[in-house]
């Protein structure tokens, strides 16, 4: 693998008697390099640079695919497709490592070919660490900083985007409210450090429980709200059991002794075809809540079986 830290010297792909592709004068070159800024710098999204650059590049050398690598651990990006040949790069600026970009190609790749490569690679570095930047900037945003699940702000979002796909589609949807019983008492016992990890075990119970990772949110302080797209009062009931179950059986080690907790959780199911504005469904999920509370905790309760009609 190559390191490519910042190249700052265009390479002349000069003597390029393999390069099925002419290589470029220093007036081309400027040219290339005007012509990629410009067009990388359309974008914010690291794919959409990324396509960009595929694009772009296609005249000059021509490439399978690429494949690039976050420095960050977010899912690899994956463009065109994977083949026997491939030259790595690992892509570094002042601020560090970026990532690793993989191009492939069932043609072996000439030493001047990859020179060239390297020259456009100086144009795809800023705008790709501009990009990169961006999206973490945008995702800590949504996230939830203790728990690291998505906050009120992604909570919004996502409800306007599964409401608007449940009256497209004629699905229903579900809400789950789900609060830590006596939390307070967790805290007062254990402090306040425990009482975060406590938090932490539950949001992480929570999103292994659901289908996916993406759907759980932290409301506020002990609060948490699931949000399950197509799904019916009968399945929000035992994806709803399932959470419960899992927390209660869930320990966390303390001093050799072991810190257990329970919630309570309120279901409120927006049948298809009626039309319920979203505040209402809170309420609902709200005072199902209160009604599992109410009725001895460690309980779900829907609001359909307490004929809460808002
Ligand atoms: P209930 O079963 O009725 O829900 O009782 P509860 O004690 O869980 O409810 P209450 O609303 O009385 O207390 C919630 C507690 O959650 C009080 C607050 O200090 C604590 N809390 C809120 N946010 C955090 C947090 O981020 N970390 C910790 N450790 N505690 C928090
Ligand atoms: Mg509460
Ligand atoms: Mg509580």
């Amino acid at each position: 693998m190559r390191d490519m830290t910042m190249v700052t010297s265009a390479h002349k792909a000069s003597g390029a008697g393999s390069i099925p592709l002419h290589p470029l004068t220093p007036e081309q070159e400027l040219a290339t390099r005007v012509r990629l800024a410009q067009a990388l710098q359309m974008s914010l999204d690291p794919n959409e640079v990324l396509n960009l650059f595929y694009k772009h590049i296609q005249a000059i050398v021509s490439v399978s695919g690429i494949v690039f690598k976050f420095a960050n651990g977010t899912t690899d990006l994956k463009i065109g497709r994977e083949c026997l040949h491939h030259c790595d790069y690992r892509l570094t600026t002042d601020e560090g490592y970026l990532g690793e970009i993989i191009f492939n190609r069932s043609k072996r790749f000439a030493e001047t070919e990859l020179l060239t490569l390297e020259f456009l690679l100086s144009s795809l570095i800023y705008p790709l660490r501009n990009a990169v930047r961006y999206q973490t900037a945008m995702r800590l945003a949504l996230l939830d900083p203790l728990t690291l699940v998505g906050n009120r702000a992604a909570l919004d979002s996502a409800l306007r985007r599964e409401l608007q796909m449940a009256e497209r589609h004629q699905h229903d949807l579900s809400l789950l409210m789900v609060d830590v019983d006596f939390f307070k008492r967790i805290n007062d016992d254990y402090g306040h450090h425990r009482g975060d990890l406590v938090l932490c075990e539950v949001a992480k119970v929570i999103q292994s429980a659901c289908r996916g990772s993406d759907i759980t949110f932290r409301y506020g302080g002990e609060e948490f709200v699931v949000v399950l797209g197509k799904t019916d009062a009968d399945g929000a009931k035992i994806i709803a059991e399932r959470i419960r179950q899992q927390i209660a059986e869930t320990h966390i080690a303390y001093n050799g002794k072991n810190i257990s907790a329970t919630v309570s959780i309120g279901i409120a199911t927006r049948h298809q075809n009626e039309k319920e504005h979203i505040n209402d469904l809170f309420e609902r999920a709200d005072k199902a809540l209160y009604a599992a509370k109410e009725s001895g905790r460690n309980r779900v309760i829907s609001s359909d079986e307490l004929l809460i009609r808002v």
